[in-house]
């Protein structure tokens, strides 16, 4: 058979989009499937046709998904009678004898193949309109289709492109995030296998405030923003990068071939300034700030769940410090591990009751009376004894329990207050440290309700000491809960002021009662002029403001003379005494005036000749 004068195929007018949509579709160069031989099988029985295929056309070529009576797995595209069908997207395209039509070569399938003399294809089209492949059949001797078969070959040819767009549709739904269109996890870690590079840079992107933008404006507000977010995110990608939603605020970033140090010197930033811009949601504006955690390929990780563990330590840390952007540091992960650790002792401890509560006393710096008493919490751990709550209180914290241990210092502090107080004592009011965290849940100030009903609603018997970090996330919802806290008539201190943001302008806005000066400024005072000027300024300001000032930490009394000069209400510190048990702490305390409740020493209560006498000043 001779090769006849072939007119290279015409190029359908939308043959990028169909490009693309064939890509989409992800069939090319898979395996065989049964389905799809089914209807091929179908197509050639009811066309009584020896050869049959289901056929895509890429850009030079004619791939055979499914093909029965032909040898090769794919044609040169120019070769193809598909290529022709394809042009129109809605019609069947029939030869009854290619040897008279000078569009087609009819030995496509070789020279050891019989010519091919017929041909009537349908097209394959996806939902968007673009006709991918065919269904078609042929056969060695001229011939026609009769109209029932024309009819049948159509229907066929239909349903496979139905099959083609739920396949695609499956695909789609499984792979990708339903609310923001980008890959999901599962998805991503395919693409990171396909695209893996040698030195490569993985990013985890939390958006900071989502929980806080739904408690305040509902959940479709947050998705909105959550959706704009990804479409800020995929603007940031260049070259082979690429983004992936984890949960919630939660992305995944993968950037192929990028120097850590590029990242750290522009793209951080780039990061970092698209996705704090406001967003403009319905009527409302809302800023949400980020944080990011950055792994490096290999060095942290050779595999992506490495990749992402070492990612997601460096996360931490940068929600823990309020950096923008932290890179993974081994060191800096063992000690966030050990916290992590320890999370199951800390949940026994709790269930168990193995924390208690320390009072370290605060004086009036005038009178040398005690005035309040600051709970601090401690554990007594079963094999260590007793654990600082710097060990474990940023555990609590980065475990999420803190909550329900600050909920237990508040039950110990009512029930010891009542003690004090029924063994005839001047109970004195009890301040509990209260963490970022906790001071946020939805019950905190109820909760706080609650614990002044347990104290027959005397207001006397309460505060509590936030310290700055609480004005990190979200001033003004700090606002309106210490405002809430302070309507029930408990007095809220800030605590160790100028460790933080030492800024003194906030102080003007905060709805606070009492200033408590941090003990590294404290320790300094008779030493270094700049320090005691400093706190004079403190002393000062607070007072304009008509808040209380305590000193932390006084140990001398040179500290507490010149605290005195400088006119500081009230001194705390190991020079009064150290933080003790509830009933040592009662054995400084004055009896009551008048008892109140009972006079009867409460049981496992031991008071001292020492009850009367205030602690030296
Ligand atoms: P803080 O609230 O600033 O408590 C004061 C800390 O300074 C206490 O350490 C106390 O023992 C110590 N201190 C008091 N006077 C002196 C002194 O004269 N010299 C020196 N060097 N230190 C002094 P502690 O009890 O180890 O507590 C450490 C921190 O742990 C507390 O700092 C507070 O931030 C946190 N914490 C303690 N109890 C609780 C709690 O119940 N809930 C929460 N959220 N945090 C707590
Ligand atoms: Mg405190
Ligand atoms: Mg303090």
């Amino acid at each position: 058979m001779e090769i006849m004068a072939q007119i290279a195929p015409p190029v359908p007018p939308d043959e990028a989009e169909r490009l693309a949509d064939l890509e989409d579709l992800a069939i090319l160069d898979t395996e065989p499937e049964k389905e799809f031989d089914r209807l091929v099988q179908l197509a050639t029985t009811i066309c009584q046709a020896p050869i049959g295929a289901i056929t895509f056309i890429d850009s030079h070529r004619q791939w055979f998904k499914s093909r029965i009576g032909v040898e090769v797995a794919a044609t040169p595209r120019d070769l193809a009678f598909c290529a022709y069908t394809i042009a129109d997207s809605e019609r069947l395209l029939e030869v009854q004898d290619a040897e008279t039509d000078p569009r087609f070569v009819t030995n496509l399938f070789g020279p050891d193949f019989p010519p091919v003399r017929f041909y009537a294809g349908y097209p394959l089209q996806t939902r968007e309109g673009s006709a991918v492949g065919t269904l078609s059949v042929m056969d060695v001797v001229p011939r026609a289709l009769t109209a029932t078969q024309r009819e049948a070959l159509a229907k066929l040819a239909h349903t496979v492109s139905t099959h083609l767009t739920m396949r695609r549709e499956l695909r789609v739904a499984t792979q990708s995030d339903r609310l923001t269109g980008l890959p999901n996890w599962f998805h991503f870690e395919s693409q990171f296998d396909r695209c893996k590079a040698s030195r490569s840079v993985l990013v985890l992107v939390r958006l900071k405030t989502v929980g806080q933008i739904t408690s305040a404006h509902g959940f479709r507000s947050a998705d909105a923003m959550i959706k704009q977010a990804a479409q800020r995110l995929r603007s940031c990608l260049k070259d082979d990068a690429f983004v992936g939603r984890i949960k919630r605020g939660l992305f995944v970033m993968y950037f192929p071939g990028l120097d850590p140090e590029d990242f750290r010197k522009t793209t951080a930033a780039t990061l970092n300034a698209t996705l704090c811009e406001p967003y403009n949601i319905e009527a409302l504006t809302l800023v949400c700030p980020v944080h990011l955690g950055v792994a490096v390929h290999p060095d942290d990780g050779a595999k992506l769940d490495d990749l992402v563990t070492a990612a997601d330590g460096a996360l931490q840390v940068a929600i823990e410090r309020d950096e923008p952007y932290v890179f993974f540091d081994k060191a800096v992960d063992n000690q966030l591990s050990r916290h992590y650790r320890l999370e199951p002792q800390l949940r026994r401890g709790l269930r168990q009751n193995e924390f208690v509560n320390y009072y370290q006393p605060k004086v009036d710096l005038a009178t040398g009376a005690i005035v309040g008493v600051e709970a601090l919490i401690r554990w007594i751990h079963p094999e260590r004894g007793l654990v600082s709550p710097m060990e474990f209180v940023p555990a609590l914290e980065l475990t999420g329990l803190i909550a329900e241990a600050g909920g237990q210092v508040i039950q110990r502090a009512i029930s010891d207050w009542w003690k004090w107080r029924a063994a005839g004592l001047d109970a004195p009011r009890i301040a509990v440290n209260v963490a970022a965290e906790q001071l946020r849940g939805n019950n905190f100030v109820s909760g706080l309700q609650s614990a002044l009903a347990a104290v027959d609603g005397n207001p006397a018997a309460l505060s509590i000491e936030v310290t700055e970090s609480i004005l990190i996330t979200n001033m003004e919802r700090a606002i309106e809960i210490l405002s809430e806290v302070r309507s029930l008539g408990i007095p809220v201190a800030i605590d160790d002021f100028g460790t933080g943001y030492s800024s003194l302008a906030y102080l003007v806005t905060l709805p606070i009662d009492e200033l408590k000066v941090d003990q590294a400024f404290i320790r300094k005072i008779t030493t270094d002029p700049a320090y005691l000027g400093i706190v004079e300024t403190c002393i000062t300001l607070a007072h304009s403001l008509k808040l209380k000032v305590v000193a932390e930490g006084v140990e001398t009394q040179e500290q507490a003379r010149l605290l005195r000069e400088l006119e500081c209400d009230q001194a705390q510190g190991y020079l009064y005494s150290k933080p003790v048990p509830a009933d040592e702490l009662a054995r400084m305390l004055p009896l009551l005036a008048r008892p109140a409740v009972s006079a009867v020493p409460a049981a496992g209560l031991v008071l001292g000749p020492a009850a009367t006498r205030p602690v030296k000043s």
